[in-house]
């Protein structure tokens, strides 16, 4: 599994196993992947909100995200009780992803 060099998130790519389905593309908000000719390129790991429609959808395993720590999870939490996302409910470190 690779690591993402200089990553601001918890999201791990491995091209190795990648299958080449394109799932990862069709349902990233954020277009965090790219096509590529063998593997999908990882081209905007930084705009990830991990919110782990990548991972579900992935067949062959080879993206692996924390989908419990990142903007995605404050939001949805944030929604659930019915309040205003506050300064520390996220931990993308105040980034403008959330
Ligand atoms: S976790 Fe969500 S935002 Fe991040 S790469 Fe996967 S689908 Fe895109
Ligand atoms: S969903 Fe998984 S196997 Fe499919 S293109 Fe994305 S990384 Fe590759």
């Amino acid at each position: 599994m690779t690591a993402v060099s200089g990553r601001v998130n918890t999201l791990y790519y491995d091209p190795e196993s990648c299958i080449n389905c394109g799932m990862c593309i069709a349902v990233c908000p954020h277009a965090v992947f790219a096509a590529g000719e063998k593997a999908v390129r990882l081209v905007r790991a930084e705009d990830c909100m991990e919110c782990g429609a990548c991972q579900r959808n992935c067949p062959s395993f080879a993206i692996v995200v924390d989908s419990g720590v990142g903007c995605a999870a404050a939001m949805i939490s944030a929604a659930l009780k019915g309040k205003p996302m506050s300064e520390g409910t996220c931990e993308c470190g105040g980034s403008d992803c959330c």
